[in-house]
């Protein structure tokens, strides 16, 4: 479970990008976060494994304040939590299956995957990350000579090759188009399902974000303002 307690993040530049935020999320749940650009979607979601860290509250996973963490406690923590980007963050001259491994180093983590050597065991764990998302047929292109939907399923197969307990999708789908985006969508709910990883994903279309979520919270200024399953939000909007 990750529980916000008061959570409020202050940016150096003294912008407030999260204003006492409370939030329980459970196991296996799949949530997508709504609001306007500006409202503080992203700097939830990367609050979560600390991309950006929270200045004030607590940040409860699994039992534990991870805002009190230390920096091996918090390596920890984030080899549990797959990250997917907007704009996919792969190695663009590397074949796609070294990207997927080298995304799940810090899971298998053998000596010899420091230089690049992965064991067949790996490279299994991969191909079948990338099967999941259709892809496995791709994995000796080089990744910049796949399409954007492409790319983006071969960074969900990097986050599950780390055999995450989270996954967080920041805008995962905002550089795709309407056919593409579904597909993407389709893959993060079919591995909810499937494997009841909680799910957390960032859109800025409410439509998107209907046909998808179980729950969905919506914010505005840094705060939380709706958090509901989907059957709610037409009622009190
Ligand atoms: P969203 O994902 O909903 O578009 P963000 O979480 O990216 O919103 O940003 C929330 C607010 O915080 C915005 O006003 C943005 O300009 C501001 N912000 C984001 N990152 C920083 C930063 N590093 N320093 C200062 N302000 C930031
Ligand atoms: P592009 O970015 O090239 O438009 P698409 O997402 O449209 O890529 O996918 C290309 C092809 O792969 C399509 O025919 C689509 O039906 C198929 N495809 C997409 N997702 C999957 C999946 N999860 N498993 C199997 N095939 C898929």
């Amino acid at each position: 479970m990750i529980e916000f307690k008061n959570v409020s993040l202050t940016y150096p530049n003294g912008h407030q990008g999260l204003k006492n935020v409370n939030l329980k999320i459970n196991d296996g749940e799949f949530i997508v976060v709504v609001g306007l650009s500006g409202a503080g979607k992203s700097t939830l979601i990367r609050s979560i494994n600390q991309l950006v860290k929270p200045t004030e509250g607590e940040l409860i996973i699994n039992g534990k304040d991870t805002l009190k963490c230390n920096e091996r406690q918090l390596k920890e923590v984030r080899r549990n939590i797959g990250m997917i980007f907007q704009s996919y963050n792969l190695v663009k001259r590397m074949s796609v299956l070294r990207n997927v491994l080298t995304g799940s180093l810090g899971r298998t983590g053998t000596f010899k995957s420091l230089f690049g050597l992965f064991s067949n065991e790996d490279k299994e764990l991969a191909m079948g990350s990338l099967a999941r998302v259709g892809i496995d047929d791709k994995a000796y292109r080089r990744a910049d000579q796949l399409s954007g939907g492409q790319q983006q399923r071969v960074s969900i197969a990097r986050a599950l090759t780390q055999k995450p307990n989270v996954i967080l999708a920041d805008e995962p789908v905002a550089s795709l188009d309407p056919p593409t985006s579904h597909t993407v969508m389709k893959d993060l709910k079919k591995i909810n399902k499937e494997d009841g990883i909680t799910t957390i994903i960032n859109l800025h279309f409410i439509d998107m974000a209907m046909e998808y979520a179980d729950r969905i919270i919506g914010m505005r200024e840094g705060e939380v303002v709706f958090d509901g399953p989907v059957s709610e939000v037409s009622e009190k909007t």
